[in-house]
């Protein structure tokens, strides 16, 4: 089955060569990689690297009991002395609360956190009561003395908070994602952050009944996980996670890369081939056959390369792990599948280059950048400004690849800036028998 990489899938910043991601291979008895990254968008979250265990008060189980007490005593104001402070993301309609800054070059955006007092005023503004299943645990930084929720509101009509000098505004995590500068650490962290958040809560909406006896589905961990109702059946339930695989595909002896069209993309621009793993499949074998199935492409050699979550999927699912590769053709013969994509071509090193520096990516997120500012002002308040954002690469270039909040972006700029002293790019030395990263 194809993945359907949808439009908005489009450029913007123009990626730092420091953070390029750079292969080395090492030769032993067995071929080994190495690959040093950066996080990709979505990947990196800050407050969850570590889950504390249950007796530390900023785990799941402890956070949970103390936010249950603050809502029975409604002094949620009155911190205990042992207990963390508490920061709440609202979400509508799977769009994150959000704010801009000023900055010297851009506005930078920021997660619209609010604490449980705010929340709760938000809530009794529309008639409704905050509950403590209703809010689901993020992860915590204890270094700050925080514990953070994540809350949908899309049943709330309240108007959006306006706390200080700071406007908020539900923008599109897709919205969010463009106007992310790649380079701004925070920026990032706070992306990913958003990322989870909304991965889980879209699990939520999709899950609330058992899928074996049909009872009625509880969140269970503060919303980590969720477990059947029916004290029969009792059945666990884990948020869901669908796996993508997402390929360049190489031709080592011409040194040229296979890039697709899909019709939903913008115009001119080309991309990775990409599509589910099927159950019971290998990732190297879902990337043989999808190759395959869309090309008539014959793969040999796959390479993994790195993996990015993608919540900004269809709400249908909730969050996607792009697993990325460099696969190594065997044959050259394009036959298209026109279901599938609209086109697939050869491209030469030069000519993706030639794609990757005419695209203007750093000015698309600034303008990005822009409309949220534009946005949380109460400009165009209510729209999706997804669509504005086809800012297309320089005149000079023929097509455009994805900016570096993709994966594919990527991929292709790792195969374009590979050691090309090497006769084909970086050599992956492969002739020894028990190749651990080939699989042939
Ligand atoms: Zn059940």
């Amino acid at each position: 089955m194809l993945l359907l990489l949808s439009s908005s899938l489009i450029s913007v910043t123009k990626a730092p060569t420091t953070l390029i991601r750079s292969l080395s291979y090492f030769t032993k008895t067995t071929t080994v990689m190495s690959i040093n990254l950066q996080p990709h968008a979505f990947a990196g979250n800050p407050i969850r690297s570590k889950t504390p265990k249950s007796t530390d008060p900023f785990s799941p189980t402890s956070a949970f009991e103390s936010l249950k007490i603050r809502l029975l005593d409604n002094t949620h104001q009155q911190q205990q002395p042992s207990s963390p402070d508490f920061k709440v993301l609202p979400f509508r309609k799977g769009r994150p609360l959000a704010c801009s800054i000023p900055g010297e070059a851009a506005p930078t955006w920021h997660l619209g956190w609010i604490n449980l007092a705010d929340c709760q005023g938000f809530l009794e503004n529309s008639g409704a009561q905050l509950r403590e299943e209703a809010l689901v645990y993020l992860g915590s930084r204890s270094e700050d003395d925080v514990v953070y929720w994540a809350i949908d509101v899309s049943d709330q009509n309240s108007s959006v908070p306006e706390l200080g000098s700071k406007q908020f505004c539900f923008v599109e995590l897709r919205t969010l994602m463009v106007a992310t500068d790649w380079s701004d650490e925070q920026t990032m962290g706070e992306l990913a952050i958003a990322g989870h958040a909304r991965s889980l809560l879209e699990w939520h909406n999709l899950s609330r009944f058992c899928g074996h006896c049909g009872e009625k589905a509880v969140p269970t961990e503060a919303g980590r996980r969720k477990h059947c109702s029916n004290e029969l059946c009792n059945k666990r339930i884990y948020p869901r996670v669908d796996p993508v695989v997402i390929m360049l595909v190489i031709d080592r002896e011409n040194d040229r890369a296979l890039l697709s069209r899909q019709s939903r993309f913008v115009p001119r621009m080309w991309s990775c081939l990409a599509g589910f793993i099927e159950p019971g499949e290998s990732l190297e074998e879902a990337v043989r056959r999808e190759t395959w199935e869309e090309t008539g492409i014959e793969v040999g050699e796959v390479i993994y390369h790195s993996s990015q979550p993608w919540p900004v999927g269809p709400s249908s699912i909730p969050c996607q792990l792009m697993v990325g590769f460099f696969a190594y053709a065997k044959s050259f013969e394009i036959t298209v599948d026109k279901e599938e994509l609209e086109d697939a071509q050869w491209h030469c090193r030069e000519d993706v280059k030639k794609a990757l520096t005419f695209a203007e990516y750093k000015k698309a997120q600034r303008a990005a950048a822009a409309k949220v500012e534009q946005m949380c002002k109460g400009v165009g308040k209510g729209q999706s400004l997804v669509g504005d954002f086809n800012v297309e690469s320089g005149e000079l270039a023929p097509m455009f690849i994805p900016g570096p909040f993709a994966i594919a972006h990527h991929l292709i700029s790792s195969w374009v800036h590979q050691d090309t002293d090497a006769p084909n790019g970086v050599e992956v030395r492969s002739g020894q028998s028990n190749n651990s990263m080939s699989n042939l």
